[in-house]
């Protein structure tokens, strides 16, 4: 089914600074429609110029910023999907207790329940101050500390970028011990400047060495922003096609766990991605980010490269993926933290989720979907 056809900004209230979209529209033309209106959905997922709305509420997307309003979830004021078994439109509220949540219930249900035919977002003013630094750390432990405490800070940085140091060597040049956290401030209505100090001294307290503070600001930095969105963001995974070009197997993984758990968690998965990698390629590297930070834990994100066999990179990852599913699956995190489950994930997702949440699902998809023609295969078999 293409909905492309379907991407226009049909209504804007301004009063809630909400509006109403169609699903298919792209990324950068749903930004163009809302920019002549001061707004922005400020969702940004790595994939922003190929997505669409449909896909980022399908699949419970997660946007670049590292906390608050990042996840699809959080920015959904009401959805209407259209099912076999009917119409399903929720109303516009900022919030509700009545009972289970309407729009929780089909964001992430991957088209197996209906099709999201419309969705009231909610909007941000586009920002006009903005604050950004990277901070070099000695060891990785003291890196993770200080991105915890930053994270639990209450400050909420709009980015708080932690890079292991293979990471900061590959993606951003430069050369540490420990790693580099990249952290960025912005608003609407506030100069950001006694955040970031905040979150420097916070960092200093683990031995954090932050470079020079950039101006992000609209007026100051336009050119600069979007110069470095393309190359942080929007370039890496063309560099990881043209690796896979040269039959590199260049693959990516990511979960979340909570900040007690993670230096045992980190340890176990790397040591399994590794000794995949060197079982399936004989050499390779192993390297991780964090994409988002919450006051109870990461969102580690794992980089993969390794030389393949230029009629084997596919067999050669699925064997890899698997040992990592196993051991992240093992040690109680999620087999995914914004990259959806389709058919892929779902031997491990039957792991995660309860036996009986697994029977809700099932009888919502005889429910809504009895004859089985939405996606079948995808989040349940
Ligand atoms: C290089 C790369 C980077 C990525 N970066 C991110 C990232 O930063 N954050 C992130 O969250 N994800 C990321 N992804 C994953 C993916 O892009 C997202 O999951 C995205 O939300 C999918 O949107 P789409 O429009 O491409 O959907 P599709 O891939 O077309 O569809 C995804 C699923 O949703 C269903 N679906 C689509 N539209 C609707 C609808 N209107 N109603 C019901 N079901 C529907 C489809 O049937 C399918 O099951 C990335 C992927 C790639 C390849």
């Amino acid at each position: 089914m293409d909905l492309e056809r379907l991407d226009r900004v049909v209504e804007i209230d301004r009063t809630s600074r909400a509006a109403r979209i169609q699903p298919g529209v792209y990324g950068p033309s749903l930004e163009d429609q809302l920019r002549p209106h001061g707004l922005t959905l400020r969702h940004f997922p790595q994939s922003f110029q190929f997505s669409t709305l449909g896909g980022w509420l399908a699949t419970r997307a997660g946007g670049h910023y590292a906390t608050l309003y990042t996840h699809i979830d959080d920015l959904t004021e009401s959805l209407r999907v259209v099912t076999p078994s009917g119409v399903s439109e929720s109303r516009r509220l900022p919030g509700s207790g009545a009972g289970p949540s309407h729009d929780r219930f089909f964001l992430g249900s991957e088209g197996s329940l209906g099709i999201i035919t419309e969705a009231w977002m909610r909007l941000q003013d586009r920002p006009t101050y903005g604050l950004t630094t990277s901070v070099e750390l000695d060891s990785f432990a003291q890196a993770v500390e200080a991105t915890r405490a930053l994270a639990q800070s209450g400050l909420y940085p709009t980015n708080c970028r932690l890079l292991d140091p293979a990471e900061a060597y590959l993606n951003a040049g430069i050369s540490t011990s420990g790693g580099v956290l990249v952290v960025a401030f912005e608003s609407a209505d506030h100069p950001v400047e006694a955040w970031m100090n905040r979150a420097l001294e916070l960092v200093a307290d683990h031995g954090g060495r932050a470079g020079e503070t950039k101006d992000r600001s609209a007026s100051a930095t336009e050119r600069d922003a979007a110069g470095s969105w393309r190359s942080s963001f929007l370039r890496m995974p063309y560099q990881l096609d043209a690796m896979a070009q040269r039959s590199m197997v260049v693959e990516t993984f990511e979960t979340a766990c909570t900040w007690d758990r993670f230096e045992a968690f980190h340890n176990a998965v790397r040591t399994a991605a590794q000794r995949a990698v060197e079982a399936v390629c004989g050499i390779g590297l192993v390297t991780c980010r964090f994409t988002h930070v919450y006051p109870d834990g990461p969102a580690p994100y794992y980089g993969v490269y390794a030389p393949g066999r230029w009629d084997g990179l596919l067999s050669q990852w699925d064997e890899i993926k698997a040992a990592v599913s196993a051991a992240i699956i093992d040690s109680g995190c999620t087999i995914t933290h914004h990259h959806a489950i389709a058919r892929d994930h779902r031997p491990w997702y039957e792991q995660q989720r309860s036996d009986a949440f697994g029977r809700v699902l099932r009888a919502a998809k005889d429910g809504l979907d009895p004859a089985g023609v939405m996606n079948p295969g995808v989040l349940m078999s």
